[in-house]
């Protein structure tokens, strides 16, 4: 059994994410969405927030899990027996900073193989940070994340 790691922010989990989790799932027996816990930019959900909402939003995809992790990306890998790490693809602007994430990730654990996802056209340039700065700005985004995402913004733009 082939179990992939999807890792990421998730802050918050977005319609291009759940594409991508979508399709990994219809490629692998099992797909694990990690949650980074402890990521360098500054996050506007805490973990449990980003948890509860990745788990409604891929409650949907049987084969699909949520779980939290704080460690090196590959280190969970080999945790939870992860050995392919999937990771989307977006425009140019992806290209160069997941190359190096994958060069590196391969030195590290050389058999953990990452996978790298295209988007889908209609999410090419949908990013967590370009929908919050929508959303704290009261603008609409409900084309672009499920509404519980959206209700949860609205409520962060409230306060
Ligand atoms: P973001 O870049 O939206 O803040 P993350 O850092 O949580 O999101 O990204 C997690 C993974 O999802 C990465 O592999 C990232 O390239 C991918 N991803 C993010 N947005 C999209 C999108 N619109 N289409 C496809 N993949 C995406």
């Amino acid at each position: 059994m082939t179990i992939a790691l999807y890792p990421g922010t998730f802050d918050p989990i977005h319609n291009g994410h759940i594409d991508i989790a979508t399709r990994a799932a219809g490629l692998f027996e099992h797909v694990i969405v990690g949650l980074y816990d402890r990521p360098a930019k500054r996050l506007l959900f805490s973990a449990d927030e980003r948890a509860q909402m990745a788990r409604l939003a891929l409650a949907h995809l049987p084969n699909v899990t949520v779980q939290l992790y704080s460690s090196l990306t590959v280190d969970f890998a080999g945790q939870i027996g992860a050995s392919v790490v999937v990771r989307g693809l977006r425009a140019i602007s992806d290209f160069e900073f997941e190359f190096q994430l994958a060069l590196t990730n391969k030195k590290l654990a050389p058999g953990v193989e990452t996978v790298g996802l295209m988007s889908s056209l209609e999410y090419l340039f949908l990013s967590s940070t370009i929908l919050k700065e929508v959303a704290l700005l009261n603008g609409p985004v409900s084309d672009l994340v499920p509404p519980h995402v959206e209700a949860a913004l609205q409520q962060k733009a409230a306060t």
